[in-house]
């Protein structure tokens, strides 16, 4: 069977799993291995990022420096030496994938410094590790790798049992698209990464990485209409038709709420290191902790459905769909806005519009969003210097054509042009 990379098609299926003791066992351990091995190679290549910056030429520095560079280039013998990495509870790709992790953040911040030095990860509630399916050469189906369905029984209709590495069987839920996605075997399907997760109110999935030569999704059918869209915070966007979507502020509308059982949470804590007793012994933190995560997946998943629901909306109706190249990371910045632009998540739309479109047979591109807004798209006029449009005006008058504009609308309908223009350009 082919190599994941090597397929066109990608997508991922997300499974809800129920471990038993033992399982969360393993889970644990692999949780932690993983993230051992991130950190220990982490503060090496961090100190030898240090120690480079420095000129030095006395023998221990060079000593030093030659030790971390040895460590850095020969990492899985350094995982190798180490004990409990080699128990026989650790899936030995947990660790091959902490290692691929890391080399992929360094890659990362060594191409671009402004993304910041790789950092440590930290121990929490929540538990993730990564580990990978395995085929033989003369594999047909995903169902002859090591990840494959467990038929109980023969008058079972759809399984209920999942194999995974180190794991073994597990049952497991999901929802009737995805289980369709999964029991559609076609015979160049392979599932690559897995991803196994305990989320902060101790739920635990499973997410299947999957590739195949075939396209996993029917395009949807074409219907000639292309659309431009502006991202804003009033509305989640305006379209070049006009309409617009709701922001429903998911995020705002529970942060009273939230903020409450955080407050009491603290409290909590307080009270505890106090007594002297660990956290994790006080079981009414821990009681407290689960309300306040629940809180948050609560406001999480709200806006994940909204933003699926509205991405699968636009690809549905629209062939082309063009929006702006928002920095949103440089838009955050600024601390007024922040916590309303990551309550509307554009960057999370984006992401989704890409994929639903790339899934669908749709095109979705990306325009410079500069002048967008100052734009007349009447008679391309740039308003500029003492015309320039403040935020919070609405509406208003090109002065050059008179035509009555609505801001966001205006805006919309430049990007479809722009859009028009880069595919006409190839
Ligand atoms: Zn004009």
């Amino acid at each position: 069977m082919r190599s994941c990379s090597d397929m066109q098609f990608h997508t991922a299926a997300k499974l809800r799993i129920y471990p038993s003791s033992e399982q969360k066992k393993i889970i644990s351990v692999n949780d932690g291995a993983s993230r051992f091995v991130y950190n220990r190679l982490t503060a090496n290549d961090r100190d030898l990022h240090a120690m480079k910056k420095v000129v030095g030429s006395c023998p221990a520095y060079l000593e030093r420096i030659a030790y971390l560079e040895q460590v850095r280039t020969s990492k899985r013998e350094l995982v190798n030496t180490i004990p409990f990495l080699n128990c026989e509870d650790v899936d030995s790709l947990s660790v091959d994938n902490a290692i691929r992790n890391h080399n992929r953040a360094w890659k990362q911040f060594r191409e671009d410094p402004g993304t910041g030095i790789p950092g440590f990860h930290k121990k929490g509630y929540a538990q993730t590790y990564q580990t990978n399916a395995h085929y033989k050469a003369d594999a047909l189906t995903w169902e002859d790798g090591n990840v494959r369905f467990i038929w109980r029984s023969s008058n079972e209709k759809i399984p209920h049992y999942i194999q995974l590495p180190k794991i073994g069987a597990i049952r497991f839920r999901c929802s009737p698209e995805v289980r369709n996605l999964l029991l559609t075997h076609r015979n160049d399907t392979r599932i690559g990464t897995i991803t196994i997760s305990r989320d902060n109110c101790g739920d635990y999935y499973a997410v299947l990485q999957m590739s195949s030569d075939s396209p996993f999704f029917e395009p949807l059918p074409r219907t000639g209409k292309r659309v431009g869209i502006d991202m804003n915070l009033t509305s989640l966007y305006m379209d070049s038709d006009g309409n617009s979507a709701e922001n429903i502020r998911v995020g705002r509308n529970a942060k009273k709420k939230l903020a409450k059982a955080q407050r009491k949470l603290s409290r909590m804590a307080v009270g505890a290191k106090k007594e002297g007793r660990s956290l994790y012994e006080s079981s009414n933190y821990q009681k407290q902790r689960l309300r306040t995560a629940k809180i948050q997946r609560q406001v999480s998943s709200a806006r994940e459905d909204y933003l699926q629901v509205q991405t699968k909306r636009l690809v549905e109706s629209q062939d082309l769909i063009v929006s702006e190249d928002l920095k949103v990371k440089n838009l955050m910045k600024n601390h007024c806005l922040a916590f309303s632009i990551s309550d509307v998540s554009w960057s999370r739309f984006f992401t989704l519009l890409g994929q639903k479109a790339v899934s669908y047979g749709k095109t979705y591109i990306k325009v410079p969003a500069k002048n967008t807004t100052q734009t007349c798209s009447c008679c391309g006029h740039v308003m500029a210097g003492d015309e320039t449009i403040p935020l919070g005006v609405e509406e208003w008058v090109c002065p050059a054509c008179g035509t009555h504009h609505v801001r966001d609308h205006n805006a919309a309908i430049n990007i479809l042009e722009r859009g028009m223009a880069l595919i006409s350009c190839g």
